[in-house]
Protein backbone atom coordinates (compact mmCIF):
# COMPACT_ATOMS: atom_id res chain seq x y z
CA UNK A 1 0.00 0.00 0.00
CA UNK A 2 1.09 3.48 -0.88
CA UNK A 3 0.60 6.81 0.46
CA UNK A 4 1.53 8.71 -2.66
CA UNK A 5 1.14 13.06 -1.09
CA UNK A 6 2.93 13.54 2.10
CA UNK A 7 3.68 17.16 2.64
CA UNK A 8 6.94 17.65 4.97
CA UNK A 9 6.28 21.33 5.69
CA UNK A 10 5.33 21.12 9.15
CA UNK A 11 8.66 20.27 10.35
CA UNK A 12 12.71 20.74 9.80
CA UNK A 13 14.63 19.20 6.92
CA UNK A 14 16.29 16.53 9.77
CA UNK A 15 16.24 13.03 9.72
CA UNK A 16 14.52 12.76 13.19
CA UNK A 17 11.46 14.30 11.40
CA UNK A 18 11.46 11.97 8.51
CA UNK A 19 11.53 8.79 10.86
CA UNK A 20 8.11 10.02 12.37
CA UNK A 21 6.81 9.42 8.81
CA UNK A 22 8.65 5.87 8.42
CA UNK A 23 7.31 5.26 11.74
CA UNK A 24 3.99 6.31 11.02
CA UNK A 25 3.71 4.37 8.21
CA UNK A 26 5.40 1.33 9.48
CA UNK A 27 2.15 1.41 11.58
CA UNK A 28 0.14 1.89 9.07
CA UNK A 29 1.89 -0.79 7.02
CA UNK A 30 2.16 1.27 4.04
CA UNK A 31 4.99 0.04 1.66
CA UNK A 32 6.05 2.70 0.33
CA UNK A 33 5.64 6.88 1.00
CA UNK A 34 6.13 9.68 -0.84
CA UNK A 35 7.12 12.53 0.63
CA UNK A 36 6.71 16.26 -1.30
CA UNK A 37 7.34 19.71 -0.86
CA UNK A 38 4.93 22.32 -2.35
CA UNK A 39 7.83 24.54 -4.76
CA UNK A 40 6.94 27.90 -3.41
CA UNK A 41 8.63 26.81 0.19
CA UNK A 42 12.21 27.24 -2.06
CA UNK A 43 13.35 30.60 -2.74
CA UNK A 44 14.09 29.61 -6.15
CA UNK A 45 10.90 29.52 -7.03
CA UNK A 46 9.28 32.64 -6.11
CA UNK A 47 9.81 34.63 -8.79
CA UNK A 48 6.90 32.57 -10.12
CA UNK A 49 4.37 33.75 -7.87
CA UNK A 50 4.85 37.83 -8.75
CA UNK A 51 1.58 37.93 -10.90
CA UNK A 52 -0.36 36.41 -8.60
CA UNK A 53 0.94 38.09 -5.42
CA UNK A 54 0.16 41.09 -7.71
CA UNK A 55 -3.49 39.89 -8.22
CA UNK A 56 -4.70 39.38 -4.81
CA UNK A 57 -4.04 41.14 -1.12
CA UNK A 58 -5.11 38.04 0.59
CA UNK A 59 -2.57 36.02 -1.40
CA UNK A 60 0.35 38.43 -1.36
CA UNK A 61 0.19 37.85 2.37
CA UNK A 62 -0.24 34.52 2.52
CA UNK A 63 2.75 34.32 0.22
CA UNK A 64 4.51 36.33 2.05
CA UNK A 65 4.14 33.82 5.29
CA UNK A 66 4.55 30.58 3.63
CA UNK A 67 7.10 30.88 1.14
CA UNK A 68 10.39 30.69 0.71
CA UNK A 69 11.77 29.27 3.70
CA UNK A 70 14.30 27.05 2.46
CA UNK A 71 16.43 26.73 -0.94
CA UNK A 72 16.16 24.04 -3.01
CA UNK A 73 19.67 22.74 -2.22
CA UNK A 74 18.53 21.96 1.35
CA UNK A 75 16.07 19.76 0.41
CA UNK A 76 18.49 17.71 -1.79
CA UNK A 77 20.80 17.18 0.63
CA UNK A 78 17.81 16.13 3.04
CA UNK A 79 16.95 14.04 0.61
CA UNK A 80 20.32 12.51 -0.22
CA UNK A 81 20.83 11.55 3.73
CA UNK A 82 17.59 9.78 3.65
CA UNK A 83 18.46 7.65 0.84
CA UNK A 84 21.57 6.72 2.82
CA UNK A 85 19.31 5.16 5.56
CA UNK A 86 18.08 1.70 5.60
CA UNK A 87 13.99 2.24 6.31
CA UNK A 88 11.90 -0.73 6.26
CA UNK A 89 9.73 1.06 4.01
CA UNK A 90 10.59 3.00 0.41
CA UNK A 91 10.18 6.35 0.54
CA UNK A 92 9.93 8.66 -2.89
CA UNK A 93 10.75 12.27 -2.77
CA UNK A 94 9.10 15.16 -4.92
CA UNK A 95 8.17 18.60 -5.92
CA UNK A 96 4.29 19.56 -6.38
CA UNK A 97 5.07 22.48 -8.79
CA UNK A 98 2.34 24.70 -9.23
CA UNK A 99 1.25 24.73 -12.87
CA UNK A 100 1.44 28.39 -14.70
CA UNK A 101 0.93 27.27 -18.48
CA UNK A 102 3.36 30.57 -19.31
CA UNK A 103 6.37 29.53 -16.59
CA UNK A 104 6.63 25.79 -18.33
CA UNK A 105 10.26 26.90 -19.62
CA UNK A 106 11.34 28.39 -15.60
CA UNK A 107 9.73 25.45 -14.48
CA UNK A 108 11.86 22.86 -16.75
CA UNK A 109 15.33 24.95 -16.42
CA UNK A 110 14.92 24.65 -12.42
CA UNK A 111 13.68 20.96 -11.89
CA UNK A 112 16.23 19.38 -14.47
CA UNK A 113 19.26 17.79 -13.23
CA UNK A 114 17.75 17.69 -10.18
CA UNK A 115 17.61 14.00 -8.15
CA UNK A 116 13.71 13.58 -7.17
CA UNK A 117 12.47 10.87 -7.46
CA UNK A 118 8.64 12.44 -9.14
CA UNK A 119 7.30 15.90 -9.72
CA UNK A 120 3.75 16.72 -9.99
CA UNK A 121 1.82 19.53 -11.21
CA UNK A 122 -1.07 21.10 -9.58
CA UNK A 123 -3.31 23.66 -10.34
CA UNK A 124 -3.82 26.28 -7.90
CA UNK A 125 -4.15 29.25 -9.99
CA UNK A 126 -6.93 29.74 -12.51
CA UNK A 127 -5.71 33.24 -14.30
CA UNK A 128 -3.88 34.80 -11.04
CA UNK A 129 -7.53 33.64 -8.97
CA UNK A 130 -6.39 31.49 -6.16
CA UNK A 131 -9.54 29.46 -5.64
CA UNK A 132 -8.49 26.88 -3.03
CA UNK A 133 -8.43 29.09 -0.47
CA UNK A 134 -11.39 30.96 0.58
CA UNK A 135 -15.12 30.60 -0.68
CA UNK A 136 -16.17 33.77 -0.12
CA UNK A 137 -13.23 34.87 -2.76
CA UNK A 138 -15.70 33.35 -5.46
CA UNK A 139 -18.11 36.27 -4.28
CA UNK A 140 -18.31 37.69 -8.47
CA UNK A 141 -16.36 35.18 -9.85
CA UNK A 142 -17.94 33.49 -13.09
CA UNK A 143 -17.80 30.40 -11.95
CA UNK A 144 -18.30 28.77 -15.24
CA UNK A 145 -15.22 30.05 -16.82
CA UNK A 146 -13.09 29.79 -13.58
CA UNK A 147 -13.74 25.55 -14.26
CA UNK A 148 -13.35 25.96 -18.01
CA UNK A 149 -9.90 27.38 -17.49
CA UNK A 150 -9.36 25.04 -15.29
CA UNK A 151 -9.73 21.96 -17.16
CA UNK A 152 -7.87 23.93 -20.23
CA UNK A 153 -4.94 24.34 -18.05
CA UNK A 154 -5.39 20.33 -16.61
CA UNK A 155 -5.16 19.68 -20.55
CA UNK A 156 -2.10 21.92 -20.93
CA UNK A 157 -0.17 20.36 -18.10
CA UNK A 158 -1.01 16.57 -18.53
CA UNK A 159 0.28 17.10 -22.21
CA UNK A 160 3.76 18.13 -20.66
ZN1 LIG B 1 -0.03 18.68 -1.97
Amino acid sequence: MIDGHIHIERGDYTLEWIEQFVNKAVEMEFDEIRLLEHCYIFEEFMPMYDSVCAHSEYVDDWFRRKAGKHRISEYLGLIEEAREQKYPVKIKFGLEICYFKEREAFIREMTKDKEFDFLLGSIHFVDGFAFDHKPEHWIGMDVDTIYRRYFEDSVSLAKK
